[in-house]
């Protein structure tokens, strides 16, 4: 491993790209919370303790067929010498019992149904002889016996989902269950998706020579998905910064952020920076890191905006950097990174020693640990090489090489059932 921690001379007038990142997400606050019916709040973050109302169970009910008794009338039953019991009433499911367990009674109780008050426990039907008016039980059984206990699971002003959790699967049952219908959340953000390149057509016409069909737009849409927003997909601008101004304005009002892909680099028709160079503040950065080096970052109305590379793979790795971290956190998730693992690696890679750079992988775990293999080549315009890799492994500033059998850190972005 060659080290040059302090060594920037390639990375002169670049922007580190922790500084750039920690700039942009300084900016960034979870979008107000508000109260979502249950299934628009699924996979959204809590804004705060979501307390219990009521007791869970509600109601004290029978775990078995059979009857509700008093423990103390049946004490001394047995085979032999049954403790006989008048039946007075049912206690069907979904109902309210039809009577009242007092001494020398019982109530024939199904699964689930409200344990009639005055009983305290369940004789099992395969326990009892039973005629109809009377019930023979056969066998004692104690207090509380095949009754499940109201609030067993959870009493009233206990914490049902705390305050920044992500509502899951489990806790959106739980809330249903426990009557809170529109929890508090914070809300997905409406995220509007711009393409700007003048060769660009859509996916289902077929290109002139020349003509490029749009790619970022749809590996945004995935990527804004995954990561918990709505994307919005407003279409392929012109690089002209009038037609991009006009665009961005005719969806101000239903937008949290913008992603714009192309037109931030140096060149004249740069389209992004021509629109917004002087609006809003929007400012245009070359930030030390490959791929993806030229980034716009700023506010348009209020709304943050990101204005990143137009090259495919710069999309996905500028997306991972700082879109996808300011989105979650626009979300109220407390974690915004991926998860990281230390790789042994299988070839060499390498790239300019003054910038993060960031290698396609794909990692899999083995019996000696992590391993990352580079997916290909280097060009951020090969696509089909981040279609591959499940993992990107990161060259920090000062290192321009690490070898076969070093080890990389690999950030992974995919779950491991992908
Ligand atoms: P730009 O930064 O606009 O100069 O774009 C850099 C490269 O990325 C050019 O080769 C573009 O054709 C290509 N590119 C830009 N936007 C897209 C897109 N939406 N889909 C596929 N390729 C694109
Ligand atoms: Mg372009």
């Amino acid at each position: 491993m060659r080290r040059a921690v302090h060594d920037h001379d390639s990375a002169e007038g670049l922007v580190p790209l922790d500084e750039a990142r920690a700039a942009v997400l300084s900016k960034i606050t979870p979008l107000p919370p508000i109260e979502l019916p249950l299934t628009d709040a699924y996979g959204c973050v809590t804004a705060a303790d979501i307390t219990a109302t009521v007791d869970l169970p509600e109601f004290a009910s029978s775990a078995m067929d059979g009857f509700a008794v008093r423990a103390a009338d049946v004490v001394d039953a047995s085979p032999g010498e049954p403790a006989e019991l008048k039946v007075v009433g049912r206690a069907m499911i979904g109902q309210r019992p039809d009577a009242t367990v007092g001494m020398g009674e019982a109530v024939k109780i199904a699964t689930g149904a409200p344990i009639p008050s005055g009983a305290d426990a369940v004789v099992p039907i395969e326990n009892v002889d039973d005629d109809g008016e009377l019930v023979r039980v056969l066998e004692a059984v104690p207090e509380a016996r095949h009754v499940r206990p109201q609030g067993q699971d959870v009493r009233v002003g206990d914490v049902l989902v705390p305050a920044g959790k992500r509502i899951g699967a489990p806790e959106v049952g739980l809330l249903a269950n426990a009557g809170v219908p529109h929890p508090l959340v914070h809300p997905r953000p409406r995220v509007i998706v711009f393409s700007t390149g003048d060769e660009l057509i859509p996916p289902t016409e077929t290109p002139a020579f020349g003509q490029v069909r749009d790619a970022n737009a749809y590996t945004l849409f995935g990527a804004l998905r995954e990561a918990g927003a709505m994307p919005v997909m407003a279409g392929i601008i012109r690089d002209d910064p009038e037609d991009l101004k006009e665009a961005v304005l005719s969806y101000e009002i239903q937008a949290d952020a913008f992603v714009s892909s192309g037109g931030v680099s140096v060149g004249e028709r740069d389209v992004v920076k021509a629109a917004f160079f002087r609006h809003g503040d929007v400012s245009f950065s070359k930030v030390a890191m490959q791929p993806g080096m030229p980034q716009g970052f700023g506010f348009l109305e209020g709304r943050p905006f990101f204005g990143l590379p137009g090259n495919p793979v710069s999309v996905f790795v500028s997306f991972e950097m700082f879109v996808r971290p300011a989105i979650l956190k626009m979300m109220g998730r407390p974690n915004l990174g991926r998860p990281e693992v230390s790789a042994t690696l299988t070839e060499e890679i390498s790239g300019p020693k003054g910038k993060t750079v960031f290698v396609r992988v794909t990692a899999a775990r083995g019996p000696d640990g992590w391993r990352a293999t580079p997916t290909g080549g280097r060009g951020s315009n090969l696509i089909s090489t981040i279609a591959r890799a499940n993992g990107l492994a990161v060259l920090p500033p000062g290192i321009d090489s690490l070898g076969v059998g070093e080890r990389a850190s690999v950030l992974l972005f995919r779950s491991n059932e992908d």
